[in-house]
C-alpha cells in the first residue's frame, strides 16, 4: 500500500516528510522568534503530514496554513507554535482545553505538553477524522468532543488554560467561566475588521488581557454544523 511506503520512507529519513524536513521547519520558527525549546520538541515530534490530506503531504513542512476541507485550515505552524509558548508560559500544565479540533494538529502538539488535552469542534467529520489519527499517534491523553466550543466543556472545569483556534468578535463567557484563577485563554478576537491574537489572564480582579499581535484565523461560529 502507498501509504504503508510514505510511512517507511518517514523512518528511513528520506523523502519530503522526514525528520530533516521537520528539522529545517522547526530552525524557521526558531529564527523567528520562538524560544520555548519544549514548544520546538513537540514540533519535531508531531508528523504533521500526518494531519493534512495526502496530496498535501509535501507541503506539510512548509510555515503555512492548508486547507483540511469543509473550508477550514490547518493553521501555520509558527502560529501554532506562538500560541502554545503563550499559552504555557513558561509553566507546566496539567489540564487544557481547545476550542476548534479541526485537522487535530494543535490538540497533538498540547498533548506532548501538557498532562490532558480536551478539544471540541462542531464540525462531526473533521472530528471524526482527527480522532482517528489521535488513535493511530497513541495521543491517548487527547479527549474530543462534538460540541459548541462557545460551551467550553463545563463538566471537565476548570481549565488550567484555553486556547481557541477560531476567530471570535467576542470572549465568550463560558470560557473564562471554565478557567481556573491565574489561568490564560489564548485566542485571536476580531475587532474593527482585524484579528489580534490575545492573552486573557483570569484574575480576582479583572482579567488582563495582552495583545499579541495580527492574525488571520477562520470564524468562529455558533452551534453545530
Ligand atoms: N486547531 C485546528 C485549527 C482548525 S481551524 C488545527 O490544528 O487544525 C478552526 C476550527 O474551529 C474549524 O475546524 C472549525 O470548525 C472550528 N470551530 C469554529 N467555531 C467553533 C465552535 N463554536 N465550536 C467548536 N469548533 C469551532
Amino acid at each position: 500500500m502507498i501509504h504503508k511506503r510514505r510511512l517507511a520512507g518517514e523512518t528511513l529519513g528520506i523523502g519530503m516528510t522526514s525528520r530533516g524536513t521537520r528539522d529545517r521547519l522547526v530552525q524557521r520558527l526558531r529564527d523567528h522568534g520562538i524560544r520555548d525549546e519544549r514548544v520546538l520538541g513537540a514540533i519535531m515530534q508531531v508528523p504533521r503530514h500526518q494531519f493534512v490530506d495526502e496530496a498535501l503531504s509535501s507541503r506539510a513542512y512548509e510555515d503555512t496554513a492548508l486547507p483540511i476541507g469543509q473550508s477550514q485550515t490547518i493553521s501555520q505552524p509558527w502560529i501554532v507554535a506562538r500560541m502554545t509558548e503563550a499559552l504555557l508560559d513558561g509553566q507546566a500544565l496539567d489540564k487544557v482545553l481547545e476550542v476548534g479540533t479541526g485537522s487535530g494538529y494543535q490538540a497533538a502538539i498540547l498533548s506532548h505538553l501538557v498532562k490532558e488535552v480536551y478539544t471540541v469542534e462542531r464540525i462531526k467529520e473533521l472530528l471524526k477524522i482527527a480522532r482517528r489519527r489521535f488513535h493511530t499517534l497513541r495521543l491517548h491523553n487527547v479527549h474530543c468532543k462534538y460540541a459548541d466550543g462557545n460551551l467550553g466543556w463545563p463538566s471537565q472545569a476548570p481549565f488550567d488554560g484555553i486556547i481557541v483556534t477560531a476567530a471570535s468578535r467576542s470572549i465568550p463567557a463560558a470560557l473564562v467561566e471554565q478557567l481556573r484563577e491565574g489561568g490564560l485563554l489564548v485566542m485571536p478576537l476580531e475587532r474593527g475588521g482585524e484579528q489580534r491574537l490575545i492573552a486573557i489572564r483570569k484574575t480576582a480582579e479583572e482579567p488582563e488581557v495582552t495583545d499579541l499581535g495580527g492574525v488571520i484565523f477562520v470564524p468562529m461560529l455558533s452551534g453545530l454544523e
